[in-house]
């Protein structure tokens, strides 16, 4: 079938799916979820097999999908009309969802990104065409066959196997309501201003350089392991993932060697075994491009705390670097097994290199003074502060970036009202 003949039926779709109600739609999401925790090891090793996560990082992303479709499927209908009180026998707010919607997704979740996006889509009643990164074609098709396996109507859901050339064209049809992208900020800046010319909405999830800050009162040792995780799980390449650690000075000579020491559990290995931390990166492009960035933050002095060692086309040995501000590295986002340490004097100045980036995604924040985490909660430039713990999603809680982070909001209930217009009626 022909691009055209695929976003025509994506329409005819919506004129129907728009008129289910809204717990029909939710019982047929029960079912994707089903599906999705039943045969998590085979959609996990698709994942891996495409992008060379480890498999049980692989796994868990299929499940937390599961987990995810589930929230959605239980959720509060806040898409009812609602009444307002005013002197006009009739004044109500109906949400009317758009039609078909476009997500762009990224390779680094393929089931995650893709699902994250297309289910309170779908359930707010849209429809939806997906053009999955050209590596992960077959998550696309899968997901496309899962909907369809679940139960919901042809072309609620299309997977479309295009490159990147050809978004333009889709978005620019007018059969195409809004995008929603997950992705770099070029393409999410490309693609954003394809929409804003066409007049749709869009929806944008890009990079970060997030912060992970260690304080002198934190549980070092839960800090150590966490901050190792942040950096290192799906090989470096996750958005939220802690990049910059910012160390309180004090702790420095105790903290650094504790998170080196778990920092090198990390030994890369085959991305199907089940012990494996850490595998290759998604693309050997990709490798090029850490290293490239490794060199330049030495050029501008930082300092090699652990050497980034590349072992094949796409594997490393992790690196560890310590960056002072004004490194123009500061400026990118190192997507790849590659973290930087930082040192701060107290609590205000960690406050200020967090913020001295482009980007605001997810930071961390590790103390256990509730006085001191209020600073941060105060002022962070972030989508998400997280307390004691890694940057992770959570399918009831919004996520979404600050700066150039990208805006909207996935997850959560919010994310059903990202993709539908809110019509007033009023009247007597
Ligand atoms: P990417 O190169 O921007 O690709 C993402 C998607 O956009 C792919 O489907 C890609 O298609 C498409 N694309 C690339 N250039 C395009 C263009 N000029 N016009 C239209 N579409 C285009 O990003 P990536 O390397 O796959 O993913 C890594 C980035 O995503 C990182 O910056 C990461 O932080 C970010 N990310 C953000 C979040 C979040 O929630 N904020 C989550 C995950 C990842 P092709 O594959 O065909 O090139």
């Amino acid at each position: 079938m022909n691009l055209e003949n695929k976003l025509a039926k994506s329409q005819t779709a919506f004129e129907n799916w728009k008129t289910v109600p809204f717990t029909e739609k939710q019982k047929l999401l029960q079912k994707l979820a089903s599906l999705l925790e039943k045969d998590a090891e085979k959609f996990g090793k698709i994942i891996t097999q495409e992008m060379n996560k480890p498999i049980t990082q692989s796994i868990s992303e299929v499940q937390k999908c599961a987990l995810m479709t589930r929230y959605y499927a239980e959720a509060e209908n806040i898409l009812k009309p609602e009444k307002i009180k005013t002197e006009f026998r009739v004044s109500e707010i109906h949400s009317v969802p758009k039609g078909v919607i476009l997500g762009v997704m990224p390779w680094n979740f393929p089931f995650w990104q893709a699902l994250r996006f297309a289910v309170p889509v779908i359930l707010a009643g849209n429809t939806v065409v997906l053009k999955h990164a050209s590596i992960c074609f077959g998550s696309g098709n899968m997901i496309e066959k899962l909907f369809l396996k679940a139960g919901f109507p042809k072309e609620v859901f299309q997977n479309l196997e295009i490159g990147h050339e050809d978004v333009k064209k889709v978005l620019e049809n007018p059969i195409i309501k809004g995008v929603s992208l997950t992705g770099s900020e070029k393409s999410g800046a490309e693609v954003a201003s394809i929409a804003g010319k066409n007049i749709k909405k869009s929806l944008l999830e890009l990079g970060g350089s997030d912060a992970f800050i260690v304080l002198d009162d934190a549980d070092f040792k839960k800090a150590a392991a966490s901050g190792a995780k942040a950096r290192l799980q799906n090989c470096g390449q996750a958005c939220n993932a802690g990049k910059r650690f910012i160390i309180q000075k004090n702790i420095e000579k105790e903290f650094l060697p504790m998170f080196i020491k778990e920092y090198q559990k990390y030994i890369p290995g085959n991305p199907l075994k089940k012990e494996t931390l850490i595998g290759g990166m998604a693309r050997p492009d990709l490798a090029d491009e850490l290293e490239k960035q490794y060199k330049k933050a030495l050029k501008f002095g930082a300092e090699i705390i652990l050497p980034l060692e590349r072992i094949s086309k796409n594997e490393f040995i992790p690196g560890l670097i310590k960056v002072k501000a004004g490194n123009p590295i500061l400026q990118d986002e190192l997507f790849g097994p590659l973290g930087m340490v930082m040192i701060a004097k107290n609590d205000k100045e960690a406050l200020k290199l967090a913020n001295d980036i482009p980007f605001g995604l997810s930071n961390s924040v590790w103390t256990k003074d509730k006085k001191r985490q209020q600073l941060f909660i105060d002022h962070l430039e972030s989508g998400t502060v997280s307390l004691n713990k890694e940057s992770s999603s959570d399918p009831r809680l919004p996520f979404g970036g600050a700066k150039s982070s990208g805006y909207g909001t996935e997850l959560s209930l919010h994310a059903l009202k990202e993709f539908v217009n809110m019509k007033t009626i009023v009247g007597n």
